[in-house]
């Protein structure tokens, strides 16, 4: 079922996941343990990101290094294929732009259709490790609009090759991102908004917001996106805090603002244990705010934290 279609059914606020493919190497019980503590809450999906590969320096027997291209997380399509089986549960495969060439990513989008994935959420990615901004693959797309058409045109039958002029229909329903805090590559708030408003126009049914730790940042952002005549849903994106190091991390690799508050008490803390229960509880707090402001979904990055989203998840639904 789509996404789109578990919020208009609703009558209260859903509960979604969001997981990492497991490092290469790892097998499929990595996400079933991962996994198995959230589903008494009965999710109404789970999201799987994608990585793109990355390029890594290796040592050849000669003692000199060659660059190669390493994908540590692969697998996002047969996790999500696992997860439908497994739990009955609809999975939502993340799609970037960055690392694939739209020949790949349109027979990504067929294995996705024969697997019966009717949801995805169309992203560009980030740039790859080695670059300073982000640079597209020579056969793949810029920016998460053109990705977007490709899935539109696929759910209207028109394929890359010419020769299938009439090619069977997908059904995909497509979220993208939105930045409450602005995405950090936009000069402004406003010209970001234009560009999700376009991601929205090409066909988006709803939008899944980056992390944010003030309930404040999220509301306005609603309200921004509504006053711009942006009307789908907008998903909030929510994690915990669970070390001391992320207090620079995230800012950094996020680009989000954490509240003083929050950074006072957890640089106070003592140990990570201090800190887990001190992003728990403000987590917590957040949620049910959210929830009483109506929030169509409640969405967690579980990030290798599962016992911590249950202790907060069980407090809020
Ligand atoms: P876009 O919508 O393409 O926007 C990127 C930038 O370009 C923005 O500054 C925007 O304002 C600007 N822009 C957009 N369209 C245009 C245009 N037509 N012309 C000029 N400028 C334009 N990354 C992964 O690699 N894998 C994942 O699984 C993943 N999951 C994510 C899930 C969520 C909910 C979020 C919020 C992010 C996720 N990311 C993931 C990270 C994401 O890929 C990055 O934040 C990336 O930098 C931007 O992606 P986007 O889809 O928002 O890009």
């Amino acid at each position: 079922m789509k996404v789109i279609d578990h919020i208009n059914q609703a009558k209260d606020t859903l509960v979604s996941f969001e997981i990492l493919p497991p490092l290469k190497g790892k097998d499929i019980s990595a996400i079933y343990n991962h996994l198995d503590p959230l589903m008494e809450f009965k999710p109404s999906f789970i999201n799987v990101t994608y990585h793109r590969s990355e390029t890594m320096f290796k040592k050849k027997i000669d003692g000199t290094f060659e660059q190669v291209e390493v994908r540590k997380r692969p697998g996002t399509v047969g996790i999500c294929a696992a997860i439908m089986n497994y739990y009955k549960v609809d999975a939502v495969p993340h799609l970037i732009c960055g690392g694939f060439g739209k020949r790949e990513t349109e027979d990504a989008l067929i294995d996705l259709n024969f697997l019966g994935i009717d949801n995805v959420l169309v992203l560009r990615g980030d740039a790859a490790k080695n670059e300073a901004f982000f640079e597209p693959h020579p056969h793949g797309h810029r920016y998460a609009i053109d990705l977007l058409k490709q899935v539109g045109n696929l759910n209207h039958g028109i394929y890359l090759e010419e020769d299938i002029t009439n090619g069977g229909k997908t059904n995909f329903c497509m979220g993208v991102a939105g930045y409450p805090e602005k995405h950090f590559e936009s000069p402004n708030l406003s010209t970001d908004m234009a560009y999700l408003k376009a991601k929205v126009e090409a066909g988006a049914e709803y939008i899944m917001t980056q992390m944010f730790f003030d309930n404040q940042k999220y509301c306005d952002f609603v309200k921004l996106c509504r006053e711009n005549g942006i009307t789908v849903p907008i998903i909030p994106g929510l994690k915990p805090i669970t070390n001391k190091k992320q207090l620079n991390i995230l800012p950094k690799i996020f680009h989000v603002d954490i509240p003083t508050d929050l950074s006072n008490a957890i640089m106070k803390a003592k140990t990570d244990e201090e800190v887990e229960i001190i992003g728990t509880e403000w987590l917590i707090q957040q949620s049910r705010e959210l929830k009483q402001f109506g929030v169509p979904v409640l969405h967690y990055y579980t990030l290798g934290k599962p016992k911590v989203i249950q202790n907060v998840v069980k407090e809020v639904m």
